[in-house]
């Protein structure tokens, strides 16, 4: 199998290297989190995004408070707060039209009703991108996606676990073989979260190990197959080729693979984040986002504008560096969180 894909004779056989770090026993997630139950999730996406409420509804506080009748200068004012929290030119230019067209066939009365239907505009717009749709055969095949330093290999782990506290079985697969930091880090990972993990050295052909991951993945009737891809920037094409063979490794191997490909984006880069995903999106075949360190940022409104702007929907959450900092995405719980 490595000869098809080109890999090197003195290739290490990922398998075997895979029999050396495995982490037997799926049960012994000690660290997994635990079901959270819905308040607690609800509390802990307040907290991650505490700092973009602090600069959103601080100031949408201000102009409730003030609003009688909304007119053109509350809604002129209500523009410039949205795009402090980086919802963007084109998004907040939408949500604006749309609260425009409603003022015009029936007036808004005052403060609270302006922010229901601010809240009402941004859970529409969270929610409209579709969702593959997933059948109920296994391995689902995972890829994550995305430049270096947007956080891809610790949502690789905080991923395995998360899926781990479902009850489902999972293989993590090594396949940024570009960095050895990124495959020993994984392995810790993995290690954490009471997963196996599959890799091959450095500089190894990602495909290869893919397969073997894939193969693996039947073999075990694992139910879920995670990879974490090397960070490649869209213009470097080779890195895209690399990706596109390692979707047909997949889908040679498990019908329909990968089934989900999720762009890890670093919140705290804000717009510039989007610029960049814009462009992989076009070439990746990206289903859905993993938006990390929502933590760390008053940015949070990108969210929005990722969903509008490339259709695509957030799927998961970045809270903090921790195993369990990792929360689905509830467009309910978000907009709740940040404008109460
Ligand atoms: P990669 O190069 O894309 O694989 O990025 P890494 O997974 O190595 O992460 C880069 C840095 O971001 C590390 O220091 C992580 O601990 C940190 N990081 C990742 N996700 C989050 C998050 O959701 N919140 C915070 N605060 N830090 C994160």
């Amino acid at each position: 199998m490595f000869k098809l894909f080109g890999g090197k004779k003195d290739a290490v056989t990922p398998d075997a290297e895979a029999t050396e770090t495995a982490t037997p026993g799926q049960e012994q997630a000690a660290e997994a989190p635990s079901e959270a139950p819905r308040a607690g999730l609800f509390s802990r996406m307040k907290h991650a995004v505490s700092r973009t409420r602090e600069t959103l509804s601080a100031k949408i506080d201000d102009l409730v408070a003030l609003t009688r009748t909304v007119d053109e200068k509350t809604l002129g004012d209500l523009e410039s707060v949205l795009l402090t929290s980086d919802l963007g030119v084109q998004t907040t230019a939408i949500i604006l039209a749309a609260i425009r067209e409603r003022a015009r066939h029936q007036a808004i009365e005052g403060g609270g009703e302006l922010r229901q239907l601010l809240k009402a505009e941004l859970r529409a717009i969270l929610d409209a991108p579709p969702r593959p749709v997933l059948t109920a055969e296994t391995p689902v095949v995972t890829f994550l996606v995305g430049v270096n330093g947007t956080g891809k290999t610790t949502s690789a782990g905080k991923l395995a676990a998360w899926y781990r506290a479902q009850n489902r079985s999972v293989l993590l697969c090594a396949a940024d073989t570009f960095r050895a930091a990124a495959i020993e880090q994984l392995d810790i990972w993995a290690t954490r979260s009471g997963v196996e993990m599959i890799k091959t050295r450095q500089g190894g052909d990602p495909a290869a190990v893919l397969y073997d991951a894939a193969s693996a993945s039947k073999a075990r009737g694992i139910d879920e197959l995670i990879v974490d891809t090397a960070g490649r920037l869209h213009t470097k094409s080779g890195l895209m080729d690399e990706l596109e063979k390692m979707r047909r490794t997949a889908a040679k191997l498990i019908p329909g693979a990968p089934h989900e490909v999720l762009l890890v984006m670093d919140a705290t880069t804000g717009q510039n984040g989007l610029t960049q995903a814009r462009q992989f999106t076009q070439s990746a075949g990206v289903t859905g986002i993993i938006l990390t360190k929502l933590d760390g940022t008053a940015k949070g409104g990108i969210a929005v504008a990722i969903a509008r702007e490339l259709n695509l929907p957030v799927r998961f959450v970045g809270v903090g560096e921790k195993m369990g900092d990792l929360l689905e995405f509830s467009s309910t719980d978000f907009v709740n969180s940040l404008l109460g």
